[in-house]
């Protein structure tokens, strides 16, 4: 590599510079030949060797700066776009992250090995052909009237946001496929970004897209682009879309960094998925960066959900008096396609049960029913494992974890404690620790113990005949069930072959499995989020609840024929809650009213805007300390005073991994002052972080708009 002669031009390069160093701006390179914009190159950075994106605007360096050459220009890849590199900037602006690592972090990481050679060699390789006798075909389905009507106003709307509010089962994913096939056969270029939650758990959309349109595009139209993906896949992907041989993306949330030139349509399901929030690096929000690149791009963007999130909801109200509405225009789809009805919704009253009730007798004997039937039934319940501790009646000792603030887990399966928090496990001791009392006990009901108990309850059920008879089968799905690789796939497969008569597990079984045959859904112990101290915690139940139901009596032809009908059951300590009564209605409008109006009152999100200020450190005081300085450094701005600064507190797990955490609480009803303080504020910490208030800190970051609190 020749050292940096000091002629030919300048140019700023995006880099991934260390987080610690507070770079947040592109740096400036010298290149013999003039590089546009976008254009991807190698540079020396400290004693390595990095991948560059070229970046517009001028160079700040002084003349006469000792400035590095520009190593090597990776030929034959069109210069990412002017509207991509927009959206790093607005992502890295707003989330408060460095250019740099945003734009890095939103390249397929093998990018950044390959050499210009290399990189030439893998683009001259022919895409790999899939036979299209591989696809089973499928054609499009006659949309129903309420698909339809929404069809035609996508169509007939400008370039924006639009949010449908589509019941379970009303044919959502079918409008999606439609809406993207008429604008690729309308356009011969124009691309479609199509967003879920989870790829891993609905492998039933990807083989829905690739069996609608490979017959028509080639199989190499639709690519995914999700973390499960390999290295190279991921390399074969990101081309794909960039040189135009893609016409559809299938993602999770990094998959709205792909570069897409011809972008036209981005769809966004499941849109109050939590999970579109980034937990890491940049905490970014894929949906809310979705309607900010389609509108940069001249984009149509469908949110779709059966619950939106309350921002979504409230920002598609339709102008009223002195309103003039949200910005995103409403559709909406109430009924579900074949007319199967929505599940009815059962209260169970757990203060009439005999006490240590964990499932009431009229669930287990409407479990029972099913099964002697035929049909399959899913219970949830939010915590896996045996029993959440394991504690001594003698002493009082209890699984505590020695590394965090958090019990450890008993898992009966291979008898261990294991920290959900920092993953320490051990062997369960054979007594307690503490006294060497024998006598130690699980406290608490998980998945794992559910099941067991499940299976002791429904000794003596026989499955029909028609179903070859035998006992009934029960399976878990959970994290700690699919751990291995495909083991997911597996379980899945099993409860859509009708291997298995009665599922249990967590939150991840209710989100969007089509399963044909399930009859009964119930929630065994769903309380705890009624009065959590996190605001969002009842939109989130609803929600769940509202999905899982949304699993039960998919099929209403089979519903028909068996003489069944679609449940979902619930116990609750607190069957009074109007939560409830709303869910006893299907009747989301009516919980988002009701709980709009008490974050009005409250001045929450989306009503007002937050970010959280967060600093880990070896000690609780000094990361409080910190916080409480970084509070302080910012009084004098002007934006201070509309910006709300809480105390510094601890987080509700405090210690993780012998790490303390604290965090502060910055809330403004104006986004455009949060967002001035925040920008100011960076520069203040960096400083504040090598000063002596950042004596024993580990780390801080900021999280814009965040997801709990
Ligand atoms: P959602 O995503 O809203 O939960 P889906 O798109 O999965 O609903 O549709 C539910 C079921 O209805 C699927 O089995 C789907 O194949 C079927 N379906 C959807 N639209 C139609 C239609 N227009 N005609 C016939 N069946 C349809
Ligand atoms: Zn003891
Ligand atoms: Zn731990």
């Amino acid at each position: 590599m020749k050292e940096a002669s000091q002629s030919g031009s300048r140019v700023r390069v995006a880099v991934q510079t260390p987080a610690h160093s507070g770079i947040s701006e592109p740096l400036t390179y010298i290149t013999p030949n003039p590089l546009a914009a976008g254009t991807l190159v190698r540079v020396p950075l400290g004693q390595r060797e990095v991948l560059g994106v070229v970046w517009g605007g001028a160079a700040a360096e002084p003349e006469g700066a000792a400035l590095r050459a520009v190593s090597a220009v990776l030929e034959g890849l069109p210069p990412l776009s002017e509207g991509w590199r927009d959206l790093v900037e607005f992502a890295a602006r707003y989330y408060q992250r460095a250019v740099g690592e945003v734009a890095l972090a939103g390249l397929p990481p093998q990018l950044r090995e390959l050499g210009a050679d290399q990189l030439a060699r893998r683009l001259a390789r022919k895409p790999r052909a899939v036979p299209d006798a591989a696809v089973d075909g499928d054609t499009a389905r006659l949309p129903t009237p309420e698909q339809a009507a929404v069809l035609a106003e996508l169509r007939s709307g400008d370039a924006g946001a639009f949010l449908l509010h589509g019941s379970t089962g009303s044919g959502k994913t079918e409008v999606y496929l439609q809406a993207v096939a008429e604008l690729l056969e309308a356009d011969p270029e124009a691309q479609a970004l199509v967003m879920v939650p989870e790829i891993n758990l609905t492998p039933q959309l990807e083989a829905r897209f690739i069996a609608r349109f490979a017959p028509i595009y080639g199989a190499g139209a639709v690519v995914s682009m999700h973390s499960g993906m390999t290295n190279p896949q991921r390399l074969g992907s990101w081309l794909a879309a960039h040189l135009g041989r893609a016409r559809i993306v299938l993602g999770t949330r990094m998959a709205i960094f792909a570069s897409l030139p011809k972008l036209a349509l981005i769809v966004v399901d499941e849109e109050h998925d939590p999970s579109y929030k980034q937990q890491e690096g940049a905490r970014y929000s894929a949906r809310d960066l979705a309607v900010w690149r389609g509108r940069r791009e001249g984009a149509k963007v469908l949110l779709g959900s059966a619950t939106p999130s309350l921002e979504s909801w409230w920002g598609s109200r339709p102008p009223s008096d002195g309103d003039a509405g949200g910005r995103y225009r409403r559709l909406a789809m109430p009924s579900r396609v074949g007319a199967g009805d929505l599940p009815t919704v059962r209260l169970v009253d757990m203060t009439l049960q005999p006490p240590r009730t964990r499932l009431s007798a009229a669930l287990v004997d409407a479990i029972a029913q099913r099964v002697a039937r035929g049909e399959q039934s899913m219970l949830l319940l939010n915590r896996r494992g045996y029993a959440p501790v394991l504690a001594c009646g003698d002493c009082g000792w209890k699984s505590e974890c020695p590394h965090c603030s958090a019990y450890r887990v008993f898992h009966k399966i291979d008898r261990s404690l294991r920290c959900h928090h920092c993953g320490f496990a051990e062997r369960v001791p054979r007594a307690c620790p503490a006294c060497g009392n024998l006598d130690i006990a699980p406290v608490g009901r998980g998945t794992e113990r559910l099941e067991e108990e499940l299976a002791e309850l429904l000794v003596g059920v026989q499955r029909p005949d028609s179903e070859g008879g035998g006992p009934v089968r029960i399976a878990r799905i959970d994290a700690d069930s699919t751990r291995h690789e495909g083991a997911l796939a597996q379980q899945l497969a099993q409860v859509h072959d009708g291997t298995v008569d009665v599922l249990v597990g967590t939150q991840m079984i209710a989100k969007g499995h089509d399963f044909r045959r399930i009859t009964l859904v119930a929630a065994i112990n769903p309380d705890g989020a009624l009065f959590s101290s996190d605001f969002r915690a009842p939109e989130r139940l609803f929600s769940l609840l509202m999905q899982s139901g949304g699993r039960a009596g998919r099929d209403s032809a089979w519903l028909a024929a068996q003489g069944s009908r679609a449940e979902m059951w619930i116990q609750s300590f607190h069957p009074q809650h109007p939560l409830f009564a709303a869910l006893r209605r299907h009747d989301y409008p009516a919980f988002a009213e009701q709980q709009l109006e008490e974050r009005r009152g409250a001045s929450l999100p989306p009503f007002a805007f937050q970010a959280l200020l967060r600093a880990d450190a070896r000690t609780q005081e000094a990361a409080q300390a910190f916080l409480t300085a970084a509070s302080a450094a910012v009084d004098d701005l002007p934006e201070a005073a509309a910006v709300q600064r809480y105390p510094a507190v601890p987080l509700a797990i405090q210690r993780v991994a012998n790490v303390e955490r604290a965090q502060m609480l910055v809330e403004s009803e104006s986004r455009v002052a949060l967002q001035r303080l925040l920008a100011q504020w960076h520069p203040r910490l960096h400083a504040l972080r090598r000063g002596p208030e950042g004596q024993g800190i580990i780390r801080w970051l900021v999280d814009v708009d965040p997801q709990a609190i």
